[in-house]
């Protein structure tokens, strides 16, 4: 085999490392460029090959742009902060599989396949945790996701329908593997308001995820929408391809308010006596 051919710059002015960091920087191998000289120095210290030194240093390289990745799209994912299964008292909801759960971060075919997961449960009882938790262990393994609240996403769909873009954000979305829509019973019963989120549910069903989150039951949705048509047709879509979680226990702010109450006033009857 032939050598590749280089050109006399590069071979009478090669001056290592720094030249091989700047060469990487041209490349945009950022994590290539930071890790070359450290890297020689272990290649040094412990006789590695050649091959062995670049392999090393793409692995860096490959590592470095997943994380990057992954940062990127937690960045765009606009996930409520500190929400992760670690932090989840299973404990605290009886009703709820944890092993379905966990199942539901870690495999990622449901998602693959455009299929939906709805939280059901009174307010406080952990529904957006647990959808942000899931997503945010999804955004780990290199998927996107997009978290809002339904009526915020409702009012930026409003907003491109009224600029006659409606079809050009739906595809946007569609750049994110999974779409929370978090409490969707708060949306407004209007009818502009529920027919552009009508839109989008029937523009990623089957096609791509969604995570629903909602205080009330598919019997009460008729308070959503304006005509019980348009139910039937959002549940429909929503509940075709769906895992549904009930976390019907009491609220957990609820819960551990009362718990920092109780103890207040254990401390404050230690202080007494
Ligand atoms: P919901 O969306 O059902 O109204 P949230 O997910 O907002 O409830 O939960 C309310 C607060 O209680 C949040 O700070 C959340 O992190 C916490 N929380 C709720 N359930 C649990 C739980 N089982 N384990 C740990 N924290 C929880
Ligand atoms: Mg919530």
């Amino acid at each position: 085999m032939t050598p590749p051919t280089t050109t006399t710059t590069a071979t009478t002015t090669l001056n290592e490392p720094a030249d091989l960091i700047l060469l990487a920087k041209a490349l945009r191998l950022p994590s290539f460029a930071q890790y070359c000289e450290p890297l020689a120095q272990t290649a040094e210290a412990q006789g590695w090959s050649v091959r062995r030194y670049v392999h090393a240093l793409l692995s860096e390289e490959l590592a470095g742009r997943q994380n990057r990745r992954v940062a990127r799209f937690m960045q765009k994912a606009h996930l409520p902060v500190g929400k992760s299964l670690a932090g989840f008292d299973f404990s605290a909801v009886p009703a709820l599989n944890k092993r379905t759960c966990l199942a539901l971060a870690e495999q990622g075919s449901w998602v693959e396949q455009g299929h939906n997961l709805i939280l059901f449960g009174p307010s406080g009882t952990g529904k957006t945790h647990l959808a942000a938790a899931i997503m945010y262990a999804h955004l780990l393994q290199g998927r996107t996701a997009r978290f809002y609240r339904t009526t915020d996403l409702v009012q930026e769909l409003q907003a491109a329908r009224e600029q006659h873009r409606l079809e050009a954000a739906l595809k946007r979305l569609d750049a994110y593997q999974m779409l929370c829509l978090d409490d969707i019973g708060y949306v407004k019963r209007d009818r502009d308001e529920t027919a552009v989120l009508f839109e989008c549910i029937a523009h990623r069903y089957e096609r791509r995820s969604m995570v629903v989150t909602s205080n009330h039951p598919f019997s009460a949705w008729d308070g959503i929408f304006p005509d019980p048509s348009m139910t039937v047709a959002v549940v429909d879509r929503l509940v075709h391809h769906a895992t549904i979680l009930e976390l019907n226990t009491d609220s957990y702010r609820r819960k551990s308010a009362a718990k920092r109450l109780a103890a207040d006033s254990d401390d404050h009857r230690s202080t007494k006596a």
